[in-house]
């Protein structure tokens, strides 16, 4: 089972999350259809949504959106504040500019749904970590560091190590700190390489931090998880209308959906829909 650490180092000032990622990785590698680009991107695009959902406070839920044009196209991952997470790549074979979303959303599953918040920046790198990074630093003023990797093979299992590491300087923060971290990071081996040697997450963070010291508050599983269901389905299928789920009753004999996040498919079959048919009417 995956694993994502919280700690905290100097004194509380420095946050870290630090996440081994790579069953997470494989599982949205062997849902979705995709590149090998395709899924290096949206490996560290869960892995850096799971990181960012593990500091949630007030919300419940957090997405990274990148729509871009560019050469990683357009990625959504969705986290919960529990470390599940699901995604996909929407474009990715687009290319040109694009933006960096952050939303936070709660409410969702209470049915009293808030008003999101979100925060946008222009992709500078098209790199995700560098971009997660610049994110922080513009729109919420957090000086922050950010590794992200995932590690990929011809042959099954395609995914070979994925993890990364975020740290946070927290107000009060020494603001050399920040520039000793980015030297470490520099100069330290490929996140990849380590995981693949068998790192757990405080060792992540240990690769991240050098020499400082620091203290691991919480340990907690992390998993790729969609919230489908044949119930969302068959609430999906009868919102569309009496109209239209006769005609799929009479031109089909039955529906299908597929889950965009996940790609779960859920097969409605006749007598669902004269279900629905009859529930409905
Ligand atoms: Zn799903």
């Amino acid at each position: 089972m995956d694993k994502l650490i919280h700690a905290t180092a100097d004194g509380g000032t420095v946050r870290v999350l630090a996440a081994i990622t790579t069953d997470v990785v494989a599982e949205a590698v062997c849902r979705h259809q995709m590149s090998p680009t395709a899924s290096a991107a949206l490996g560290r695009v869960l892995t850096g949504t799971l990181l960012m959902a593990s500091t949630l406070k007030d919300f419940d839920r957090l997405s990274i959106k990148i729509d871009s044009n560019g050469p990683i196209g357009g990625i959504i991952a969705e986290a919960t504040r529990d470390g599940t997470v699901r995604g996909y790549v929407k474009n990715p074979d687009a290319d040109g500019e694009g933006t960096f979303y952050v939303i936070r959303e709660s409410g969702f599953d209470i049915g009293l749904h808030r008003d999101p918040y979100v925060g946008s920046v222009p992709i500078v790198s098209g790199e995700v970590a560098e971009d997660l990074a610049y994110y922080l630093a513009k729109s919420e003023q957090i000086p922050s560091a950010v590794l992200l990797g995932v590690l990929l093979r011809n042959s099954e299992p395609y995914v070979k190590a994925a993890g990364g590491v975020l740290v946070q300087m927290m107000p009060g923060a020494n603001e050399h700190i920040i520039t000793m971290i980015e030297d470490t990071i520099a100069h330290a081996p490929h996140l990849t390489t380590v995981i693949t040697e068998g790192a757990t997450p405080k060792d992540l963070a240990k690769l991240a931090l050098g020499e400082m010291d620091f203290e691991v508050l919480e340990e907690s599983d992390v998993a790729f998880k969609c919230n489908c269901s044949m119930e969302r389905a068959r609430t999906l299928i009868a919102a569309l209308g009496p109209a239209e789920v006769g005609s799929m009753l009479e031109e089909d004999n039955g529906a299908v959906m597929s889950c965009g996040f996940c790609s779960e498919v859920y097969q409605l079959d006749e007598d669902d829909l004269k279900k629905i048919l009859t529930t409905e009417g």
